[in-house]
């Protein structure tokens, strides 16, 4: 029996994934599968090497972004594969549908609260489970990771607001705005405006929507973990995976589809008794890693900085490296980077100082 905590996208897919060759139970806080929403639903073309994407959860697909700079200037980068917009209650709702079309059993209203114990939180009930191996997938601020000693993940605070306004389709993008900023086209009549930052998110995001004049439709937020390749993400029988693993992208908060990923990988691991470690960072550890590095260079970045870069991001051959090569494969895109512009090594010397 495998039990997992959390019925997000990830904790779904693992369930879906392992009903194969286990009995397997979910059991998830909220009363149904994806809400309240505390996404931007932005995905790289990679997610087609993991699902058949549907119609039914695409809201927008998008072919370019424009990365600003301080100084209010901007590279326009066009994909040559277009990232995909997703409705997230939908898309995780799918997810949940695969795991009980396999016969997943899903418990709602049940928290995960210490070893072994559930609580109702409806009847306040509380109730101790038995398993042989137990999954967190429930999310930044896993109680399975802190109750078997696995530890706390640093994160980021997100806010974003739907917002009702005319766009031309392409996402823009303010790396030195908070930690990032964005307004992500959920169709051409509205956008998804956020920011993501460690302190004082609400004031930085009152202060940016200003660029972004429209009625609100809707707020929506949450808490992004920040990868540290040193987490230790499994003990003998217990496993963490996506957001309660903090496999997510430093550089940009994207953590659907590392954490689906892990996932694949996690089933290898129980399902052939291997080692979860050295499967998920055998597959995406490389690239998690880079994005702490380039994460970490940027934050040392002034204003003077980011106008330089983004002023090489202007140039043909860097837009065709950044058009070309996936977010999810940075160690392919920072090589070239280099290759074509060696000036970009320079910023690197940051991590030293
Ligand atoms: C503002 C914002 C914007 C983002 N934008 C993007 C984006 O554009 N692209 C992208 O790829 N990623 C984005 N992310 C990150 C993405 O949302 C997460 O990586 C993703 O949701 C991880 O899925 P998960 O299933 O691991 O965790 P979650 O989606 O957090 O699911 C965890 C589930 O566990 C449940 N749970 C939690 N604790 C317990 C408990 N104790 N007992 C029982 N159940 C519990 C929760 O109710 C939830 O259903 C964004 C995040 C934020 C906050």
């Amino acid at each position: 029996m495998v039990t997992i905590i959390g019925g997000g996208p990830i904790g779904c897919y693992t369930a879906a994934l392992l009903s194969r060759r286990n009995d397997i139970i979910v059991y998830e806080e909220n009363k149904e599968v994806g809400t309240p929403i505390q996404c931007t639903g932005i995905l790289t073309d990679t997610i087609n090497e993991i699902i058949k994407l549907k119609k039914e959860f695409i809201a927008n697909k998008i072919w370019a972004t424009r990365i600003y700079a301080p100084n209010g200037k901007f590279a326009k980068i066009h994909f040559k594969k277009p990232n995909i917009i997703v409705y997230r209650n939908k898309f995780d709702q799918y997810f949940r549908d695969m795991a009980i079309d396999n016969g997943v059993k899903i418990e709602y209203n049940c928290r995960f609260t210490k070893r072994r114990e559930i609580l109702n939180t409806e009847t306040r009930r509380k109730k101790n489970i038995k398993y042989d191996k137990l999954v967190g997938a429930d999310g930044p601020q896993s109680k399975v990771s802190t109750s078997y000693g696995l530890g706390k993940r640093k994160h980021l605070r997100g806010v974003q607001a739907l917002i009702k306004k005319k766009n031309d389709g392409v996402v823009d993008f303010f790396p030195h705005i908070g930690t990032y900023a964005w307004a992500v086209p959920e169709s051409d009549t509205i956008l998804r405006v956020g920011v993501a930052a460690e302190t004082n998110t609400l004031e930085i995001f009152k202060n940016f929507k200003k660029r972004y004049k429209g009625n609100i439709l809707g707020w929506q937020g949450g808490i992004i973990p920040l990868h540290n390749p040193k987490t230790i993400t499994s003990t003998k029988n217990v496993f963490l995976v996506g957001d309660a693993a903090a496999q997510i992208k430093n550089t940009t908060g994207g953590g659907l589809v590392p954490g689906l990923t892990a996932a694949k990988e996690l089933q290898r691991a129980i399902d052939e008794n291997k080692d979860y470690e050295h499967l998920w960072r055998q597959k995406i550890g490389k690239s998690l890693w880079t994005h702490n590095v380039v994460r970490k260079t940027m934050n040392r970045f002034n204003q003077n900085d980011w106008n330089k870069l983004i002023n090489i991001f202007q140039r043909k051959s860097m837009k065709k490296i950044l058009s070309e090569e996936s977010r999810d494969k940075p160690i392919q895109m920072l090589t070239k980077t280099i290759m074509k512009n060696p000036s970009t090594l320079l910023f690197l010397r940051k991590l030293m100082h």
